[in-house]
C-alpha cells in the first residue's frame, strides 16, 4: 500500500495517504452486495449469484455500466474482517456463489478476507482482465470461476474508451491464464471454470469479430459469453457513437459470426437485455434489483 504497483497502471500511490489512480485507498470500498438474478444461468441458478460490488477501478471505461462505482463516488470503507462477514452472510442467504466484481485493486485485502473466512460455495472473480499475472497467481488458489471480460483487441479503441492503449496486450495473457481453469458444471451450475465476456459496442463490430477470433485461438475449454446489453452510461454522452444501444444489424453480425466460429461453449444474450432495468440499483437502501 505504501507505493502501490498492484495493477498494470503501477501508479505508485501511497494508498495509506491518498487514493491511487483507481480511486482506492488502503481500505476496501464496499458499495453493495446481494443476490444477482441476471448473471449467466450457470452462475445465477435458482437463488442468485452472491454479488459483491467494490468501488474504484483501474480501467476507466467511459461507458462504464457501473459508473458511480468505478469512479469511487459511492461505497463504505470496510475491513477484511467485515468483507469476510459479507461472504458468510451471502452464503447463509443461499447465494449460489460469491461473485467479486472488479476487485483487482483490493487483492491483498481479498487474500486477507479469504484467510479469515473461506466460503464453502464457489468463488467467482469478475474482472475487466486488465490484471497483472502476479495478482492472478496470488488469487488462483482461492478462485473457482474466472469471469473476465475481453473488451477490445484494437489499441486505438481501447485508448479512446479507456485511456489504455495496452489493454489487449495486458488482458489477453490474463484471459489466457484464466481460461486454463477446467470447467466443472453439474446440474446446470458452474462449480469451476472460466467464462470470457464480451460486450458489443455501437460501431465496434469489426473489433468484436477480432475478439471472437482471439478467444477461439486460445483453444481452451472456457465459455464465451456474448453480451448485448450496452446502455449509454457514464461519459458516453461525450462520444456521439456511444449514445445509442447497438442496432439489430450490429447484433446479428456479431452473433452470426460467433455461431459460425466453431465455438461450442457459448452464452448469447438477447438484444432485449439492453435496458436500464438490468443495471443494479446502487443506492444505499433497497435491493439490487
Ligand atoms: S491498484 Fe490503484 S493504486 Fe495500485 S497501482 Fe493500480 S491504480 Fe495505482
Amino acid at each position: 500500500m505504501g507505493s502501490c504497483r498492484l495493477c498494470p497502471l503501477r501508479c505508485g500511490a501511497d494508498r495509506k495517504l491518498q487514493a491511487g489512480a483507481c480511486g482506492a485507498g488502503a481500505d476496501i470500498l464496499l458499495v453493495k452486495y446481494g443476490l444477482h438474478p441476471y448473471e449467466e444461468p450457470c452462475l445465477s441458478c435458482q437463488n442468485g449469484s452472491g454479488t459483491v460490488f467494490f468501488g474504484g477501478c483501474a480501467l476507466r471505461c467511459v461507458f462504464c455500466q457501473n459508473y458511480a462505482l468505478s469512479r469511487a463516488k459511492t461505497g463504505k470503507r470496510v475491513s477484511a474482517r467485515q468483507l469476510a462477514d459479507v461472504f458468510r452472510e451471502l452464503e447463509e442467504r443461499g447465494a449460489e456463489n460469491i461473485n467479486l466484481v472488479t476487485a483487482a485493486h483490493f487483492v491483498p485485502q481479498l487474500l486477507e478476507a479469504f484467510r479469515l473466512y473461506r466460503p464453502k460455495i464457489p468463488v467467482v472473480y469478475n474482472t475487466h482482465a486488465y490484471e497483472t499475472q502476479a495478482a492472478l497467481r496470488a488469487l488462483d488458489p482461492y478462485i473457482d470461476v474466472w469471469l473476465p471480460d475481453l473488451k477490445f483487441c484494437s489499441p486505438k479503441l481501447s485508448a479512446r474508451y479507456t485511456g489504455r492503449e495496452d489493454y489487449f496486450a495486458v488482458a489477453y495473457p490474463a484471459v489466457a491464464f484464466m481460461a486454463r481453469r477446467r470447467p466443472d458444471i453439474r446440474d446446470g451450475k458452474m462449480y469451476a471454470g472460466c467464462i470470457v465476456r464480451h460486450l458489443i459496442l455501437p460501431l465496434c463490430t469489426d473489433d468484436s469479430l477480432r475478439v471472437i477470433d482471439s478467444f477461439a485461438a486460445l483453444r481452451s475449454e472456457a465459455y464465451f459469453s456474448l453480451m448485448a446489453q450496452y446502455t449509454p452510461c457514464g461519459e458516453a454522452v461525450r462520444y456521439p457513437e456511444l449514445t445509442r444501444p447497438i442496432t439489430a444489424r450490429e447484433y446479428r453480425r456479431v452473433r452470426g459470426y460467433l455461431e459460425q466460429s466453431g465455438i461450442e461453449r457459448a452464452f448469447i444474450q438477447e438484444r432485449t437485455a439492453a435496458s436500464e432495468a438490468f443495471i443494479p440499483d446502487f443506492s444505499e437502501r433497497g435491493p439490487l434489483f
